[in-house]
């Protein structure tokens, strides 16, 4: 798995220091909190709402907050493209809910119904559910379509993301 703290900018690649701040969304009100690499497992809490930015388990996107987290977190999200009516996706949901748990906070893990955000799987080009989508930056780096067990997802996600 590559490092958090490393991405390509203006100037080439660059790793940021553990004394230097990511930014993270909150699930709750959405507020982009900075917060020092070095300090992410040690349960930090959200500037404007006051409760824990990670939360381990997946959060719930919708049209209004989906661009928000997939762009402005400085760790990747993988997003679980799902439906209520896709029985192998609520057979994968509790093994994404424990991937939640082993993963963050170096990854947000995040889940986007399909049914009820029609437009969003269309632009994203999602054909089949479950789909699981990683994003760093705002861009897709990774995708992979079919139900996952809670150890298949870690891996999954620790080579991608
Ligand atoms: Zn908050």
């Amino acid at each position: 798995m590559k490092s958090n703290n490393c991405k390509p900018d203006s100037t080439g690649y660059r790793c940021m220091t553990m004394s230097e701040p990511l930014h993270i969304v909150c699930p709750g009100c959405g507020a982009v909190n900075r917060i020092p690499a070095g300090k992410l497992g040690a349960a930090p809490k959200c500037g404007k709402c006051h409760q824990p930015v990670f939360r381990q388990q997946p959060l719930e996107l919708t049209s209004a907050s989906f661009q928000q987290h997939i762009s402005r977190n400085d760790i990747p999200v993988v997003v679980d493209f799902w439906a209520p009516w896709c029985g192998p996706c609520k057979m994968m949901a509790p093994a994404f809910a424990q991937a939640a748990a082993q993963l963050e906070p170096d990854v947000r893990l995040a889940k986007l119904n399909t049914e009820a955000e029609q437009a969003i799987g269309a632009n994203h080009g999602i054909r089949s559910i479950p789909t699981m989508v990683i994003f760093r930056n705002g861009q897709e780096v990774a995708r992979q379509a079919g139900a996952m067990g809670t150890a298949d997802i870690v891996r999954w996600v620790r080579a991608n993301a």
